[in-house]
């Protein structure tokens, strides 16, 4: 507020202040223009001489009412904000004092405006105004910065003083109608209020999506599924560890990303070489820390992250962009350059595959990875790193961190980081891109499924039944691209339930370490009673168990997570285990008459990562894939997997792709280049 004037002589004083509000009362009632010293000296029974005296002039007169009017509302500022201690309490104590009642009578009101409108012409007017303003906004400023961000305290300090100065404003113009002060101080009261719980709220949200660091030391065991052994201690990554492993990879990407691409694919190769070359040693940890069966870990987890190694070491040496003819005057090129560290998030059903399926295109672009395995499957990722770095990869090119989502989280939020690959759930997958979107990342999600099988009359049944088998029970189920949603035509549903169920039957259920075994254990308690509270759904439901529904316990057994394969009959399109992801060994069996309908409830869910057609009519087969919604499909086969061939889903399963050339796309970024070939004409 203004300062306040200074004068010792207490008569002196008083009347310059009786003149003051002389001249007050002229501005209200004849205006500025009408206010004259002569006038003021009639109106308050002394000579001109004497004004002249005290103010010199009319503009020094003015001067002194101006600062009157602004002097009583700073006192009054003054005095509220001594009454209150909170931020809250004091930004209120502005509002108040600027719009109390005797700033809305008419009086005031009038010579206020009667000096509003001289501000901008008169340098002394403009001078009081600007440090009155300059004062209110500090006031309100000093006490949000306690209350909201510096940037946020700033705009919202002026948005008040603009509000308190328009409400006032408005109300003086229309002589009062529109707001009194208490309506007025009321609507401002509102403002403040409903804009602090905004900020209040986007506060708590920010703190709620921004990742916070796992306790420092903090411990997890990994426990064999199938006995309940722990298998080994491992300590969660935090900010600290996170952050150093992004730092070693930006170097190790830049040495790596100056490297020929055939000296990239070279060490890939090698890679590959190491991972069959070590083949059995990782298939037993693999079947160990997943429970998965060693007849199926030891063909496909590492001879599968293998062949894409050996895969993206081929495309590696032939990465290029494109030339484009600009022309006789330029031509343009593209080049297809890396997108700099990319994380990768993955799930504990394949480990190891996953965590290839990710290093290797993601390495093979020029970028450097770190990759959190799920905390329940920590062990295999670790050993890709060791391949990597025996093979020659860059220290730091591909490093592993340890935890649980508030690690994949610090990767996510991570300015550093330029790209994320997540495997996971659906609902991780939308947190994850939500994460992502705040450093504005790429992403590429592989997410779950409820993927359909479609059996129609004229397959070849045995090929449908061994279709549908592998379509269920690899992995004891946990396959994300599974098609659960089993429809077999009407007319053969009886003759495929028959040996469908004989070879269901026939399947050993054991040890994960023993060759003959093929349905190991579910990767943790919690999960196995997923899975059968969905069997219990299902029963309740009015679905038939034709075979299993039931957990094994027979023998050692018993210490794991072991369910017997189980497929249901009777089901409808509505039930929970139709239209819910299991991930469990559990098949539905549906029936269908004609092509339209089943194509239809095929579709009719929001999933659509895959799906398969048995038929050996050659137009349906192409007709029918054609209109399924679903990234990865299949002919009379499933969930065969050849790097060569993109993976991936649409809907809800996923964004972006995996494996095939499909996935270049996703760790390289493209920079156009304009070559101007003769001289440049300029319009200046
Ligand atoms: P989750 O989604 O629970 O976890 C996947 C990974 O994400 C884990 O490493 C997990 O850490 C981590 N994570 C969890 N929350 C976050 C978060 N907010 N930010 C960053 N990272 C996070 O999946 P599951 O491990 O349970 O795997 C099963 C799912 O994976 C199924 O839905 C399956 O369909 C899907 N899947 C999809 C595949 C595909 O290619 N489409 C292939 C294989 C599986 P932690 O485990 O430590 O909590």
């Amino acid at each position: 507020m203004v300062p306040e004037d200074t004068y010792s002589e207490p008569i002196e004083e008083m009347r310059r202040r009786e003149l003051v509000e002389v001249t007050i009362d002229s501005l209200a009632e004849v205006g500025f223009v009408g206010t004259t010293l002569a006038q003021i000296a009639a109106r308050a029974g002394v000579s001109p001489g004497l004004v002249a005296h005290y103010f010199d002039d009319k503009d020094g007169l003015l001067d002194a009412a101006f600062r009157s009017l602004a002097r009583r509302v700073g006192t009054q500022v003054r005095a509220r904000l001594r009454l209150v201690a909170t931020p809250r309490g004091r930004i209120q104590a502005v509002i108040d004092a600027n719009l109390a009642p005797e700033e809305f009578d008419q009086r005031t009101g009038s010579a206020w405006l009667a000096f509003w409108g001289q501000v901008l012409h008169v340098e002394r007017l403009k001078r009081i105004q600007s440090v009155y303003q300059r004062r209110t906004l500090s006031a309100l400023r000093n006490s949000l910065l306690k209350l909201v961000a510096p940037d946020e305290a700033h705009s919202l300090a002026a948005m008040i003083a603009a509000m308190i100065d328009g409400v006032w404003l408005r109300a003086a113009l229309s002589g009062w109608r529109e707001a009194d002060s208490e309506s007025a101080r009321a609507m401002l009261t509102a403002f403040v209020d409903g804009r602090l719980s905004q900020s209040a709220r986007a506060v708590k949200a920010a703190v709620d999506a921004s990742p916070s660091s796992p306790a420092p030391g903090q411990r997890f065991a990994s426990i064999n599924p199938a006995t309940g052994e722990i298998l080994g201690q491992f300590t969660v990554s935090g900010a600290a560890q996170v952050n150093a492993a992004v730092a070693a990879a930006v170097q190790a990407q830049t040495i790596w990303a100056a490297k020929t691409s055939a000296e990239r694919g070279r060490i890939l190769r090698r890679t590959a070489d190491l991972l069959r070359l070590r083949n059995e040693e990782l298939a037993v940890l693999e079947s160990k820390d997943t429970g998965k069966p060693i007849q199926e870990t030891r063909v496909v987890d590492a001879a599968s992250g293998a062949d894409c190694f050996e895969y993206f070491a081929g495309i590696a040496q032939g990465l290029s962009g494109e030339h484009i003819d600009l022309g006789p005057q330029a031509f343009g090129y593209t080049r297809r350059e890396p997108l700099g560290v990319v994380a990768g998030i993955g799930a504990w059903n394949y480990p190891l595959q996953i965590a290839c399926w990710k290093a290797a295109p993601a390495l093979a672009c020029g970028n450097a990875m770190i990759f959190k395995p799920a905390e329940l499957t920590p062990f295999t990722a670790v050993k890709l790193q060791e391949i990597l770095a025996e093979a020659g990869a860059p220290l730091g090119l591909f490093q592993v961190v340890q935890g649980f989502a508030e690690t994949g989280r610090l990767l996510t939020a991570h300015r550093d980081i330029r790209k994320v690959s997540l495997t996971g759930e659906v609902g991780t997958g939308k947190a994850v891109m939500s994460d992502a979107a705040r450093t504005l990342k790429n992403v590429t999600l592989e997410l779950g499924g409820k993927s359909p099988l479609i059996i129609f009359n004229d397959a070849n049944i045995d090929n449908a039944v061994s279709g549908a088998l592998l379509a269920n029970f690899y992995s004891s189920g946990q396959v994300c691209s599974n098609a659960t949603r089993v429809f077999v035509h009407r007319s053969i549903k009886a003759a495929f339930l028959e040996r469908l169920i004989k070879r269901v039957n026939a399947m050993r259920i054991g040890d994960p370490m023993n060759p003959e075994t093929q349905i190991g254990a579910l990767i943790s308690e919690e999960h196995m009673h997923k899975v059968l509270s969905y069997i219990a759904r299902g029963r309740s439901e009015g679905a038939q168990i034709l075979t299993g529904g039931m957990r094994v316990t027979r023998g050692e057994l018993a210490k794991g997570f072991f369910v017997a394969p189980t497929v249901f009959d009777n089901c409808r399109d509505d039930m929970a285990i139709v239209r819910e992801e299991i991930f469990g060994p559990v098949m539905a069996v549906l029936e269908f008459e004609d092509e339209e309908e089943v194509i239809a409830r095929a579709n009719a869910t929001e999933f659509g990562l895959a799906a398969g057609v048995f038929t050996n009519d050659l137009t349906r087969a192409h007709r029918v894939i054609a209109r399924l919604q679903a990234g990865t499909c299949w002919i009379n086969h499933y969930n065969v997997t050849p790097v060569e061939l993109p993976f991936g889903g649409v809907k809800l399963s996923g964004l972006g792709r995996e494996n095939g050339r499909a996935a270049l796309e996703h760790y390289t970024q493209l920079k156009s280049v304009y070559v101007a070939m003769g001289n440049i004409d300029a319009p200046y």
